[in-house]
């Protein structure tokens, strides 16, 4: 027994492989910037993950997204339709180009974008739809690919939070036009800070690669046509992402076993909606999330509370985007607006264990019903 007070943190990375070794491997051979072999064999093997043919890495996965949209050439006077309860990366990056984001509701069950609201958002401006596949449950992707194709939009998607969730059987990443994801620290695999566009399309993973290039082609190192950008990833990212690649499966099944252990012992407390899983997805659980209800008997934030005091770390879902002071339009979506009011993620690290959750969900069942 050790005093030390109990602290279980949300997410932490998993670095059990062969991260060092490759790590060490860029120090001691010296290719320690973008150039180098641990980036290609990156780009090469995340995007075959996807099931896709190119992969274009980047040093964050805002960039990523923000490259999509240059490479898709969206800008001024264009609309980006977009879920409001996401990450603020995914209108951000619109914003970037000059573009306007618009906001769309969420589905009550999955949390995710709303097909049908899609529909009624599509103007004469419209140029792409991002599907979000928020905290690790892909998002319908059928409908919304019937009414890119009516209307001749783009379907791209935010897999920032989902690598390895699957659609219909196929994996995330492969199901739109072209998709990033987000290597961030506490994602599902990490190189700290990172990023991807994955797409089938070469054209634009050309155009990609030329734009995150500082707009140069490979033959003519200071020729710039165009206004370019430094994205790229360092090959110390990379080499951290292909051990992380290697161990991908165990970390998902991981998040699995810790989900459905969650949910055996919170399945049926009054007032507590546990996470989605379309019979259609099988969802990551990037975060295990709960939505808590009025008769829960505590509101959200006194749940947070009480479970900070208990040494149980957690985050209050995203504030719906066209709440944000930026982004402000005044318009009601009221189920991204409940959701984003009473959603909470509970500790959903890959390394969490089986007493861990325990002590969790009975701090959790302690709460329930206003008891305490
Ligand atoms: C994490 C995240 C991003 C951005 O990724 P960064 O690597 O942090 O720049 C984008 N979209 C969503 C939905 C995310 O969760």
């Amino acid at each position: 027994m050790t005093d030390e007070p109990t602290w279980i943190p949300v997410a932490e990375p998993l670095l059990a492989g062969n991260e060092l070794k490759y790590v060490t491997d860029c120090v001691q051979s010296g290719w320690i910037s973008s150039l180098g072999k641990y980036v290609r064999d990156f780009e090469q093997q995340f995007a075959a993950y996807c099931g896709v043919r190119y992969g274009v890495a980047t040093f964050n996965g805002t960039v990523a997204l923000h490259l999509l949209m240059l490479t898709l050439n969206i800008g001024p006077g264009d609309e980006v339709i977009v879920p409001s309860l996401t990450y603020v990366a995914t209108a951000n990056a619109v914003r970037y180009t000059g573009a306007t984001p618009v906001f769309v509701d969420s589905d009550p069950y999955t949390w995710n974008i709303d097909p049908q609201r899609v529909a009624e958002a599509v103007t004469p401006r419209t140029r792409a739809i991002v599907a979000v596949h928020l905290y690790g449950h892909p998002a319908d992707m059928d409908p919304l690919r019937a009414i890119a194709d009516t209307h001749g939009l783009f379907l791209l998607e935010d897999a920032a939070e989902a690598h390895g969730a699957c659609y219909k059987g196929r994996r995330v990443g492969g199901l739109g036009d072209a998709a990033i994801f987000s290597f961030y620290g506490n994602k599902i695999i990490t190189t700290g800070e990172g990023g991807i566009l994955v797409t089938d399309n070469q054209a634009w993973a050309e155009r990609a690669f030329f734009l995150e290039n500082q707009g140069r082609y490979a033959d003519n190192p200071y020729w710039h046509p165009e206004v370019g950008y430094n994205y790229r990833m360092t090959n110390i990212q990379a080499a951290i992402g292909l051990a992380q690649l290697e161990q991908i499966d165990t970390m998902i099944a991981r998040r699995r076993e810790n989900a459905a252990h969650y949910n055996r012992r919170l399945a049926g407390v009054p007032g507590l909606t546990l996470p989605p899983n379309a019979d259609w997805a099988e969802n990551v659980y990037w975060m295990y999330s709960v939505v808590i209800g009025d008769e829960f008997g505590l509101p959200r934030d006194e749940v947070r509370a009480r479970l900070r005091a208990a040494g149980i770390d957690t985050r209050p879902f995203f504030y719906p985007i066209h709440t944000l002071p930026m982004y402000q339009t005044g318009q009601s979506l009221p189920v991204a607006e409940d959701l984003g009011r009473r959603g909470i993620n509970l500790p959903s690290a890959a390394t969490l264990t089986p007493d861990q959750i325990d002590y969790i969900c009975d701090t959790l069942l302690t709460l329930a019903g206003g008891k305490s």
